[in-house]
């Protein structure tokens, strides 16, 4: 049936390579045939189709991360939740399209043209970004699951404008070597599928430490985090005030209100909390995510990494580098370097970067004050034992998708938008997860689609470092 939708769904754009149909058909039916040793468990990867974001090395086929600079790179090895899925069984579908080095918020700026998602009378509407080919293969049921990867909410916001499920887990349990890097301090992989419990069972089959990536927590440290005593009982649910903004699409205010009502009517308690420095998340996002890019992206140069740009043997290197940049990264990227190479020089870094920085800072300091577990990460801990909460639940994003027609020629600072809810959670590195909670009818402006498509608002729940599991847990109460 996947491979069968691949077919009926080219025209959407979600893959920018597939893998081989007659061996993903082989391999399945030998996975039938011989499951000795393998998990293969109702929501194991065994013998399952998952999508792969194009940032994610695989050594079977190219790797582009959508850039024009990578159009003919193929990684020589996997990346190791790649080789995990593989281990654990999985066969890999494909590599999902995505923007350009995962800058952007609806996956339209890539080099293998934009992602479409079907709406009302051939309407096209935004799959999100910038894993919305992986968000998108899902929605069209092309794979069983899909892996995205996640620094300001490029898994949630496509999960959330495709109706899907779409987890970024705590910083730093996935293994991030082999993932094309856009902002190291931020970037998570994440995972997409159709319900909590596949997203669980790759989550599970990827969760372990990685020697070979340096920002993986220790085993040591992760023995600390198990949450899972808090899954029983009521709960504690904080309502962040600061996430009910003015522009708030009035559907996605309702299905936040019903969803909250939803957990109350299953026992648990309702608190308003505050986070006020969520009002500076997106631009403390916005100055210290393209200043990591940029110092990430210098070595695109066409002679370290990158296709050299054409007709520039024996020009001096500098005109080289210049041609090479020039004609390999698309004007979104080329904003971003610009972005960060400015915030980082000498005559600008006091004033953004080092304040970003802070206010990332901050950022992180008003989770730990609302969240009634300590962070396990930081010794100094404000322990709110009485009054604090579980679990935080707010909107993914402020609207429902968008109609391309209508992001044509945004600025943009209004794409920038899209991550205002996403981003706080990045920043502070705490897990997130978007479940798609559908809609009252007379809210609806999206078609319903086959494939298991649902019409839906995308909520979005945030739990202290560490508590992934119960983010896992609160969303099946919520779908
Ligand atoms: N839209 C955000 C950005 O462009 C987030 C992207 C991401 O999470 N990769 O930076």
């Amino acid at each position: 049936q996947h491979l069968s939708n691949q077919l009926k769904y080219e025209h959407l754009n979600a893959f920018v390579s597939l893998a081989d149909r007659a061996s993903i058909l082989t391999r399945a039916e030998s996975a039938d045939a011989s499951p000795q040793g393998h998990n293969v468990g109702k929501h194991s990867p065994y013998g399952r189709l998952v999508a792969i974001k194009d940032n994610i090395c695989t050594a079977d086929l190219p790797t582009t991360a959508a850039s024009g600079i990578l159009k003919k790179f193929i990684s020589p090895y996997d990346a190791t939740v790649v080789e995990r899925l593989r281990d654990a069984g999985a066969i890999i579908a494909g590599k999902t399209n995505m923007d350009e080095f995962g800058m952007g918020s609806h996956s339209a700026h890539s080099y293998f043209g934009r992602v479409k998602m079907e709406g009302l009378e051939g309407q096209e509407k935004s799959a999100g970004g910038s894993s919305g080919g992986s968000a998108l293969a899902v929605a069209t049921a092309q794979c069983w699951a899909a892996l995205g990867t996640d620094t300001g909410g490029s898994v949630r916001l496509p999960a959330a404008y495709t109706g899907v499920v779409g987890f970024k887990p705590s910083y730093g349990l996935l293994s991030r070597w082999g993932v094309i890097a856009y902002a190291n301090s931020l970037d998570t992989v994440g995972v997409l599928g159709s319900d909590i419990e596949t997203v669980e069972g790759v989550f599970d089959t990827l969760n372990v430490y990685d020697p070979q990536d340096p920002t993986s927590l220790l085993p040591s440290t992760r023995s600390c985090l198990s949450s899972e005593k808090s899954l029983w009982g009521p709960l504690r649910v904080g309502i962040p005030l600061e996430y009910n903004i003015e522009t708030l699409h009035p559907g996605v205010r309702k299905t936040w209100t019903r969803s909250l009502d939803l957990l109350q009517e299953r026992g648990h308690t309702l608190h308003p909390v505050r986070l006020p420095a969520t009002q500076h998340a997106l631009s403390a996002y916005y100055v210290l995510a393209p200043a990591e890019a940029s110092s990430n992206l210098a070595k695109y140069d066409g002679v370290r990494y990158g296709s050299r740009a054409e007709g520039s043997d024996g020009t001096p290197e500098s005109v080289l580098f210049a041609k090479t940049r020039g004609q390999g990264f698309g004007p979104e990227v080329q904003r971003r370097i610009l972005l960060g190479a400015f915030s980082l020089s000498a005559q600008a870094i006091d004033n953004y970067f080092i304040q970003a920085q802070k206010v990332r800072r901050l950022v992180q300091q008003d989770f730990d004050k609302v969240f009634k577990a300590c962070n396990r990460l930081v010794s100094r801990s404000f322990a709110v034992e009485e009054t604090g909460v579980d679990i935080l639940l707010c909107p993914t994003a402020p609207t429902l998708a968008p109609l391309l027609t209508d992001i044509e020629n945004q600025d943009p600072i209004h794409e920038y938008m899209n991550d205002v809810f996403t981003v706080p959670a990045s920043l502070a590195g705490l897990p997130a997860i978007n479940v798609p909670v559908s809609i009252a009818d007379e809210d609806r402006d999206v078609k319903v689609r086959e494939g298991g498509f649902k019409e839906s608002a995308g909520m979005q729940i945030i739990g202290q470092y560490g508590d992934d599991k119960l983010v896992l847990a609160v969303g099946k109460e919520l779908m």
